[in-house]
């Protein structure tokens, strides 16, 4: 074996996978079982003391996911990961580790609308208290600061237009404020953009969307990069304070640099339950090895569609990131240079109606509420999604009546651009 660190796209084939002890089998089996035998008496005590590393219970962990969890960090540069049921199940498991009742963190404005509606309402249940911050405006983060401040979050490449942020900028606030940056890498994928690069400390993932890729498996992920001093003043005791349910042990003082995901796994995925199914596990590992071929063609393509729908008299304006006139476009160029993803917006001269013509027309793309399937996707959010604001609240979150939004898919990108046309024609 040579020196050489492996590539990205070795790693999406290879990482956390061996050939299996017990059966030789090249591809990660599904261990579909819900437990694990103890070696013996011992064994089970060192278990379930965190002293020894082992499968005891899915809930927990189990060798699918084990794959799945190291193939991901491997990816994105973490130290370990965990593996849930789903994105949304990872933003509650990362939170409950950061805040408690009356603690508050800071959101960038532009984001997926079930996690703008998960923090403001279910989160607001459990006294997390999210303050919102507009991503094009570093110093709105900064204002935000208070002492109760724990985390904050913001999208790598941004719901719904595809907006590209600063991540180094709001890593530099984070930093100063002595709280992590959390960065849901969903609509990038660590292929286009790697955040514990430019400064994260934790890193979600809906693995749902490009990271499984084919739309049939509903995942999370949760990735510590390792970088965050737990300790300091008193702040995280989830993590600097004796647990009680494992014998007092601190988990920082334990675990260092992977404390994170320890705590997300032993008190979050146990506690809480939302654990990925082996069979999902499976599905998303599939795809996750052609990660780099699929992210690649779907940028090629979007930026392809985008170039057709500016230069169309139907069409009052694109919002893509990989398009050189756009206001994301240095940004795009910084942050993910292969590509500015597959997700992004447009406005039609003809409004509301004109909206809602397009999607019934369209044959390739399917009209549904999902993103980073290898099939070409379409929403109208201002009748679907978005449809419970007013034509104001719609416009402010980029959902006005005219906007249309895109996930562009691998198909052949002339049979899009036709597609598109006789829609936009009729
Ligand atoms: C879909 C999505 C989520 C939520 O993930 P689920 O797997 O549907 O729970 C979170 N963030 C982003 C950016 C998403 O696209």
């Amino acid at each position: 074996m040579s020196d050489r660190l492996p590539g990205f796209s070795t790693l999406a084939v290879h990482a956390g996978a061996q050939p299996d002890p017990t059966t030789g089998a090249r591809a990660t089996p599904i261990y579909q079982t819900t437990s694990f035998v103890f070696n013996d008496a011992d064994h089970a005590a060192s278990l379930f003391g965190l002293q020894a590393f082992g499968n005891i219970y899915t809930r927990i962990g189990n060798p699918t996911n084990a794959v799945l969890e190291e193939r991901v960090a491997a990816l994105e540069g973490g130290t370990a990961a965990l593996a849930v049921a789903s994105g949304h199940a990872a933003q509650v498991v990362v939170l409950q580790q950061l805040l408690q009742p009356g603690d508050e963190f800071i959101a960038a404005r532009k984001l997926y609308g079930g996690s703008i509606n998960q923090f403001t309402h279910a989160f607001k249940s459990f006294g997390w208290n999210v303050v919102w911050a507009d991503p094009d405006d570093i110093e709105s983060f900064e204002r935000a600061v208070t002492p109760r401040t724990k985390a904050i979050f913001i999208e790598s490449i941004a719901n719904p237009a595809g907006s590209i942020t600063d991540i180094e900028a709001i890593s530099t606030v984070a930093r100063k404020a002595g709280v992590p940056l959390i960065v849901d890498n969903t609509l990038a994928s660590p292929y286009l953009i790697r955040p514990i690069d430019h400064g994260a400390d934790i890193v979600v993932h809906s693995l749902t969307k490009f990271l499984g890729g084919h739309g049939n498996s509903l995942g999370g992920i949760i990735v510590d990069a390792g970088t965050f001093d737990w300790s300091t003043g008193g702040k995280y005791p989830m993590l600097s304070e004796p647990r009680p349910e494992y014998h007092g042990i601190r988990l920082q003082e334990t675990f260092g640099n992977f404390a994170f995901a320890i705590a997300c796994r032993v008190l979050g995925l146990r506690d809480l339950g939302p654990a990925l199914s082996p069979f999902n596990a499976f599905m998303i590992l599939t795809g996750i090895e052609t990660l780099p071929l699929r992210m690649q063609k779907h940028c090629d393509n979007a930026k392809a569609v985008a170039e057709f729908l500016a230069g169309h008299p139907a069409v009052a304006s694109v919002n893509y990131a990989g398009l050189p006139s756009d206001k994301y476009h240095p940004l795009a160029r910084k942050y993910a240079p292969k590509g500015a993803g597959a997700v992004f917006t447009f406005s039609l001269k003809g409004g509301y109606d004109a909206g809602v013509n397009l999607v019934s027309k369209l044959q390739l793309f399917s009209h549904l509420a999902n993103v980073g399937d290898t099939r070409s996707l379409v929403i109208h959010p201002a009748s679907t999604t978005h449809s419970q604001l007013d034509d104001a609240a719609k416009t402010k979150s980029g959902a006005g009546p005219d906007v249309v939004r895109l996930s562009v898919g691998i198909e052949d990108k002339e049979d899009l651009i036709a597609d598109l046309e006789q829609a936009l024609g009729a």
